[in-house]
């Protein structure tokens, strides 16, 4: 190893309770691997924390050797941010328990657990709380950048349901933020991402939810997908807060394109029923799924269509609007989808996620109606760049529909994205404020794997 002597990992190993991965340990190529296929990065040191004693153990160790530190929660970040070259990853892969508390409608998660940990602990009580689409989604990443999901139209976003977040900070202090305790770091970890700290636990409030809802997809040709997106657009804009929708373009498991509507309605089942019925008489569709389904499931439905180890390339953005001519533009890019595994989604947003108050958070996007989302995936490098560049074509062919703001979760690299994107995603009036919090919490810009909000001064 280049930077650190051996005896040093020896005594670091000796601190901790969790373990310490070399490049020359077995495990060690399963544990740097992530999501994206495409990301292939070998850190000096791997630390498998179970608890935030290791945690503060790895980040004083990172400090005092000086070592490029990268954070692994549920490890699906897009652009590779849980895993670097050379240095430190602190991994938390081991902390994921998850404890309900029914009688308060809280839960508790470890900075490690994903989203199918904690539906699982949390639906035992027919509660839950707004959390990704994929049940391998890390509960950290997500939420520090937002947390966009089914119940983000009747509950806000993940980060608009956090009680409370034990943190480590660049000093190896662990902390805890909330409205009560340091505040203005709460705030920060409320669509900040990974700048200020690593979190070792996250306190949400729960909500009422299934276990069974009303929701399911239907199927329907390219040949109709404009009538059928401009019927659903207007659908949604007169739908109450409970329906959350998403349009998906896709291909079917025996090769056909096509255009998904999904909906998911968070309420009485028979109101659901009815709520859906125009969306589903509208057109017949190839399939209906629509029925009683139970959350988890729900939560999983999605798991299949993104599976780990494939090489993956987004772009993003929120949109202002959907017109006619910005859904014919969709549609043509869909069309030119270059690999089935290629999809466009649209997210739609709106209902408690614009009510909450835009001071009260990070997250800067609330008055977006809907979120752009292009996954190109493929799966041999000589695809490479026939994927970008379609990912990148459609992004462009779909901005004169698109605000300025990007989603920061969906972000790739600063290098591709252009050294604008960042602010862009943390918003114009919010990032001095962020900037002023990075120099108290992390001067040093320790915590710089991530969209990073370099502090003043910081290399
Ligand atoms: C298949 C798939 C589905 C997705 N679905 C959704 C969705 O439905 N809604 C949505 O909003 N987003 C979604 N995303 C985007 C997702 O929110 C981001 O990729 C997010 O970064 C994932 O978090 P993670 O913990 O899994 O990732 P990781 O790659 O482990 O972490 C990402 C970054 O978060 C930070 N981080 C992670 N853990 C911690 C921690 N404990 N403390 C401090 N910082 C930490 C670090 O900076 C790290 O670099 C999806 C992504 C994928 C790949």
């Amino acid at each position: 190893m280049a930077t650190v002597e051996l005896t040093a990992v020896e005594a670091l190993d000796r601190d901790l309770r969790g373990t310490i991965l070399l490049p020359t340990s077995a495990g060690y190529d399963q544990a740097r691997r992530i999501w994206n296929g495409m990301i292939d990065r070998r850190p000096a040191v791997i630390v498998r924390c179970v608890g935030a004693s290791d945690v503060v153990a790895a980040v004083n160790f990172g400090s005092e050797h000086d070592l490029l530190i990268a954070v692994r929660g549920g490890g699906h970040n897009v652009a590779g941010n849980a895993v670097c070259d050379g240095g430190l990853m602190i991994d938390l892969s081991g902390m994921r328990d998850v404890h309900a508390e029914p009688g308060l409608r809280r839960a508790r998660a470890g900075g490690g657990a994903t989203w199918g940990d904690f539906d699982a602990e949390t639906q035992l009580f027919g509660l839950a709380t707004t959390g990704g689409l994929i049940s391998d989604t890390g509960v950290a990443g997500l939420t520090l950048g937002g947390g966009i999901g089914w119940l983000t139209r009747s509950h806000g976003l993940a980060c608009d349901n956090l009680i409370s977040v034990d943190i480590v900070t660049a000093a190896g202090q662990r902390v805890t933020a909330s409205e009560e305790d340091n505040p203005d770091l709460f705030w920060g970890l409320k669509g900040g991402s990974g700048n200020f700290g690593i979190a070792t636990s996250f306190e949400f409030q729960l909500h009422p939810v299934g276990p069974l809802l009303f929701a399911g997809m239907t199927l329907y040709p390219l040949e109709s997908a404009q009538e059928v997106l401009v019927h659903f657009r207007d659908f949604m804009a007169g739908s109450s807060d409970e329906l959350g929708g998403l349009a998906g373009f896709t291909t079917t498991p025996d090769g056909q394109p096509v255009l998904a509507l999904i909906g998911v309605y968070n309420g009485d089942l028979s109101d659901g029923e009815a709520a859906l019925k125009p969306l589903r008489d509208f057109r017949q569709p190839l399939l209906d799924t629509f029925a009683p389904t139970p959350y988890r499931k729900i939560q999983t439905l999605f798991d299949a269509g993104t599976p780990p180890g494939l090489r993956y390339y987004w772009k993003s953005s929120f949109l202002d609007g959907l017109p006619e001519d910005g859904l014919a533009t969709v549609i043509s890019q869909a069309r030119k989808r270059p690999t089935p595994d290629c999809k466009i989604f649209l997210e739609f947003l709106g209902g408690a996620c614009a009510r909450f108050p835009k001071e009260a958070a990070v997250f800067d996007h609330r008055d977006s109606p809907f979120n752009l989302l292009i996954i190109g995936a493929w799966q041999d490098q000589d695809q490479d760049e026939t994927n970008r560049t379609w990912a990148r074509d459609t992004w462009q062919a779909m901005q004169p529909f698109a605000s300025e703001g990007v989603y920061v979760n969906y972000l790739g690299t600063e290098s591709d994205e252009g050294i604008n994107r960042i602010p862009a995603a943390y918003g114009a009036g919010k990032y001095e404020k962020l900037l002023g919090l990075k120099k108290k919490y992390d001067p040093t810009n320790l915590f710089r794997m991530n969209q990073n909000i370099p502090p003043e001064g910081a290399s």
